[in-house]
């Protein structure tokens, strides 16, 4: 049985005395939510702040993002070998807002994810459709094309072992529309698929996040379903009782 991951991007927001204190209050609230892993996603000039005040917590902290680039002249941006060095073990890549407003293609979401990956850190790639792509039947189709620069990578098996998949469709993203437990698990089933096209022990592993307005209140229901393997927050992520509940809710 996959175990489930629950994690939260808390996006641009914050400061160094709200993230302590809601750092610290999710590593209360999730101490004995054993039957589940949790991170949070603070920005990259929280993450010392962050990182301090969940030592000793069960608590991973991650990156939103990362540059594709290892290091050199690209300001702005945050190398992988930083994430590490700051203490994450997690990271993000292909977050839809990075794709809608930073230019992130999906080669260079491949990109990003190969350098997490080789710095040690577990990528969680997003995925997800617009409401217009879904309008037109397109859903499937996105999510193969964000898919396929990762599946054609030559060291593909290796990384399939360490990486996250998050299905976030754009729509329901910050909008309080939540995709319904139905659909859902069928863009996820449709991922395990396209994964186990390539390697299917590596598909029956592999974790599938869903995120796009996940809440205390709906997050049982999603998390129920078989190929759901716990969910990517934004927006209750921000409050440390609305999170723990949602992790509670992924525990087993
Ligand atoms: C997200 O930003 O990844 C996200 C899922 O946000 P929200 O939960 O607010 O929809």
């Amino acid at each position: 049985m996959r175990r489930r991951l629950v994690v939260g991007n808390w996006k641009m927001h914050g400061n160094r005395a709200s993230a302590t204190a809601l750092a610290s209050n999710v590593a209360a609230g999730t101490k004995s939510c054993s039957g589940v892993d949790v991170g949070v996603c603070p920005p990259a000039i929280l993450m010392a702040p962050v990182v301090a005040a969940l030592a000793g917590s069960r608590v991973a902290c991650g990156g939103q993002d990362v540059s594709e680039h290892e290091s050199g002249a690209y300001t702005g941006e945050t190398a992988a070998g930083m994430l590490v060095d700051a203490g994450c073990t997690l990271v993000i890549v292909g977050h839809s807002e990075r794709r809608q407003f930073f230019g992130d293609t999906n080669d260079r979401v491949a990109a990003k994810l190969v350098r997490a990956a080789a710095a040690g850190l577990t990528p969680i790639l997003c995925v997800g459709e617009t409401l217009t792509e879904r309008r037109k039947a397109e859903t499937s189709g996105v999510i193969a094309a964000q898919l396929a620069p990762v599946l054609a990578l030559p060291n593909i098996r290796e990384l399939l072992a360490r990486m996250v998949i998050a299905y976030e469709p754009v729509w329901a993203i910050g909008t309080g529309e939540t995709a319904t437990p139905e659909q859902a698990q069928e863009v996820h089933a449709f991922i395990r698929g396209a994964i186990a096209a390539c390697d299917a022990t590596a598909a029956g592993a592999l974790r599938i996040l869903y995120g796009g307005s996940v809440k205390p209140d709906n997050a049982a229901a999603l998390f129920a379903k078989p190929d759901v393997d716990g969910g990517l927050v934004g927006g209750a992520a921000l409050k440390a009782a609305d999170f723990t509940q949602i992790c509670a809710a992924a525990a087993r």
